[in-house]
């Protein structure tokens, strides 16, 4: 492959009156001097076509999602370029015709979906509303109307459903019944942001299929916006790759998934695991620069492997690499081809000796009168990975807190080194305490927002009496190194940090107590995956360094293979298939693992 003259190419041949064509569009902030969100962009959305937008959280994916409905968050504005959508640019429309396109033609599914429902008014209500609000229909043919809707995206639609609320719907059915409310207008164009994450894999499949039968049926034009690229490469044509407010790839999905270009494209495809082979996975150092603090030149050149000196002085143009594939960099064509397996490394052996450290057995628990766990047992061995797969509601967390002392009413047995751990955490010792650590999904919420992070950290020496004073300071110091964060991070507070950051803190206080177990719940699932490929390589480190032993709470069984060497697949509170990961992975037995397995998005 050969770069050529530099050469803006939005990837296929633009089809006037059909679509969306953005031209050169820039989104800036007046309110700080002018710096750009978004700049440079062009794209052309095909109808019947899905363009997937993906890049890490700051690259600017939303912000272009919300300018092609013409629209900007607060303190942001479009400056500069057209949005094209038949034959109109929306940006020079009346206000009042770009309100009526919005929602009628141009439709918007947001990552919340239940922000999108009245929570006071009846579904079958909401649907029938929003028919009468576009004018669709007449009032008789109206019901039948949002009852076709919903069973297009796979819903009941019988009246019982109908007269539901947004509260007595799973996530799923809301993230459905906000697709049918996109589809019902018949747009001609949908911008997609996120309307999968934090739904499970089963949910997710499910969405993901009708959302592309759908706009293909149909012929929508879409923008599907995820910081997942398993995700896009199971639903999109044509990707477009994002970083600090540009497009620095662009084509069709099998090139830019089996041909990346730009170091960047190439480095997020390393962070992510694979459902058919184990990896090891690396992060991207670094994190994307803010608008206003974007370095000069390349603006990938401070976290780039292939930087020379050049890329930090000179702004690479979009160039055609092939064509429909073009990508932003200068050494674009010289940096060698990109090898997929690169990162593979052989499964955990399934007939490795074991030296259990934690083992459950018959393990019932309750919430107040209802049972949610049913007689689950396994065990965890010393310097092990221990995957709890389920979906939502299948009991995986509550297990884990049940280990972690979060969660009494149980009843069985929870061994820890041959010792009977007591239910609550307050019941048990102090070295029980110290050994088993638990770090939490939700890094924004698990950090005392009040405290430094150096205080953060200290407190577990200082609670098990590990360390004080200067010994406990220079640990700190320590372990902010071995989680990549370095001393500068010492005296901040958590809000000053990113995701992956706190995250990085949760994980260097666990370790900090110096356990000998570590209980991750979804510890992953908010973060960018190039964080969770920097995450997961941190923690393989501590098993084999420090022969810690981990009970691995997730919904990814890409990421199960790349982490763990056993599995415990869990459905409505009971184990319904447990073994070594290659084992269960290759060759599964029972019917809900396999459909785990094939509603996982897989990018091999
Ligand atoms: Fe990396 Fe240089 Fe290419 Fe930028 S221009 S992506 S720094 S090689």
């Amino acid at each position: 492959m050969s770069a050529t003259t530099p050469q803006t190419d939005t990837g296929a041949t633009p089809k006037q009156g059909s679509g969306i064509t953005v031209e050169d569009l820039r989104v800036a902030l007046p309110g700080r001097g002018g710096v750009d969100v978004v700049d440079d962009l062009d794209l052309v959305l095909h109808p019947g076509e899905v363009v997937g937008l993906v890049g890490e959280s700051g690259s600017g994916k939303t912000t272009v999602g919300t300018a092609l409905l013409g629209y900007t968050r607060a303190g942001a504005v479009i400056d500069h370029g057209k949005i094209l959508y038949q034959d109109r640019d929306l940006l020079g429309l009346p206000w009042q015709e770009v309100r009526q396109l919005r929602g009628e033609e141009i439709a918007y599914v947001p990552q919340d979906p239940a922000a999108a429902l009245n929570p006071a008014i009846r579904i079958g209500n909401q649907l029938v509303e929003l028919l009468e609000l576009r004018g669709i229909g007449t009032a008789e043919s109206r019901l039948q109307g949002a009852r076709d809707g919903l069973a297009e995206v796979g819903l009941p639609n019988n009246d019982e459903f109908l007269r539901r609320y947004a509260h007595q719907l799973s996530g799923g059915q809301v993230q459905r019944v906000a697709l049918a409310m996109a589809f019902l207008p018949k747009p001609k164009a949908l911008v997609l942001d996120e309307p999968t994450t934090g739904l499970d894999v089963t949910t997710q499949g499910m969405v993901l299929k009708t959302m592309g039968e759908l706009c293909r049926s149909h012929g929508v034009a879409a923008l599907y916006i995820t910081h997942d690229l398993a995700v896009v490469a199971n639903i999109a044509d044509r990707v477009a790759v994002m970083y600090a407010g540009q497009v620095v790839e662009l084509g069709e999905k099998e090139t830019v998934f089996r041909h990346p270009s730009h170091p960047y494209t190439r480095a997020l495809l390393d962070s992510i695991p694979h459902l058919s082979q184990a990896r090891a996975l690396s992060g991207i150092p670094g994190r994307t620069p803010a608008p206003g603090s974007r370095p000069g030149g390349c603006r990938f050149h401070d976290r780039c492997r292939h930087a020379v000196d050049r890329c930090a002085q000179t702004v690479p143009e979009l160039v055609t690499v092939t064509p429909g594939h073009s990508a932003r960099c200068l050494l674009v064509g010289e940096i060698g081809d990109w090898d997929i397996s690169k990162g593979v490394v052989p499964d955990s052996d399934p007939k490795k000796a074991r030296d259990p450290i934690l083992a459950i057995e018959d393990l019932d628990v309750f919430y107040g009168r209802s049972k949610v766990v049913h007689g689950v047992t396994l065990d965890v061995a010393k310097a092990e990975v221990v995957a709890l797969v389920g979906e939502s509601g299948s009991g995986k967390t509550t297990i884990s807190r049940c280990v972690g002392g979060l969660h009494k009413e149980w009843t069985g047995r929870i061994r820890f080194e041959g010792e009977d751990l007591p239910k609550g955490s307050r019941a048990r010792t102090a070295t029980d305490r110290k050994r088993i650590q638990y770090i939490f999904q939700n890094p924004y919420l698990s950090l005392n927002p009040r405290l430094t992070i150096e205080q953060i950290v200290k407190r577990p020496m200082e609670l098990f009496g590990i360390a004080s004073g200067k010994e406990a300071t220079d640990r700190v110091v320590e372990l902010l190194d071995q989680v990549a964060l370095g001393p500068a991070v010492l005296g901040y507070q958590a809000s000053r940090l990113s995701g992956g950051e706190r995250q990085r803190v949760a994980i260097a206080r666990a370790l900090a107590a110096e356990p000998d177990l570590l209980v991750c719940d979804e510890i992953t699932s908010a973060l960018d995956v190039s964080v969770q490929g920097s995450i997961v390589s941190l923690l393989e480190d501590l098993r084999k360094s420090r022969g810690i032993s981990m009970l691995f709470v997730t919904h990814n069984l890409a990421l199960v293979r790349s982490i763990a060497a056993r599995v415990q697949i869990l459905n409505a509170g009971r184990v319904v298939e447990a073994g070594s990961v290659v084992e269960v992975m290759e060759s599964p037995r029972e019917d809900y693992t396999k459909r785990l397995l094939a509603n996982s998005p897989r990018v091999d």
